[in-house]
C-alpha cells in the first residue's frame, strides 16, 4: 500500500465531516466545544460531559480515547490509520493525498543509466 500524507488528509477532511460520517450528533454545542455520548465506548451522558470535540481534536473522559479527527475515524471503524485515512477520503469525496513512493536507497549502486 502506498504511504499517505496524513497531514494533508486532516486538512482535506475536517472534524465536522468525520462526525457526520460516523453519525455522531452533539447533545451540547457551546463555546466551540461539542459534547455528547462517546461514539467509541458508547457511554451515554445526559449532560454531555463524557465526550468532547474541540476544533479537530476529541477526548473521552470515560475510555480516555483522544486524538485528531483522523484518529477518531480510525478507532470508530476499527482499522489501521492508513486504511482508515484512505477510506475516509473516499467517503468524504476527496482524492487521497498519496506520498511519492520512497526513493531508492542512497547506497544502492546504480547498475544502469536511465535514458532521458
Ligand atoms: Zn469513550
Amino acid at each position: 500500500m502506498r504511504p499517505v500524507d496524513f497531514k494533508q488528509v486532516k486538512l482535506l477532511v475536517n472534524m465536522r465531516q468525520v462526525l457526520s460520517l460516523i453519525g455522531w450528533e452533539p447533545r451540547h454545542n457551546r463555546w466551540n466545544t461539542l459534547r455528547g455520548d462517546c461514539p467509541l465506548c458508547k457511554r451515554r451522558s445526559e449532560d454531555g460531559r463524557i465526550f468532547e470535540v474541540t476544533g479537530s481534536g476529541f477526548h473521552c473522559w470515560k475510555c480516555q480515547a483522544k486524538g485528531s479527527h483522523l484518529d477518531l475515524y480510525a478507532r470508530f471503524v476499527g482499522k489501521p490509520l492508513l486504511e482508515a485515512a484512505i477510506e475516509m477520503c473516499g467517503k468524504a469525496g476527496v482524492s487521497v493525498p498519496y506520498l511519492p513512493l520512497p526513493a531508492a536507497q542512497p547506497d544502492t549502486p546504480r547498475t544502469e543509466k536511465r535514458h532521458q
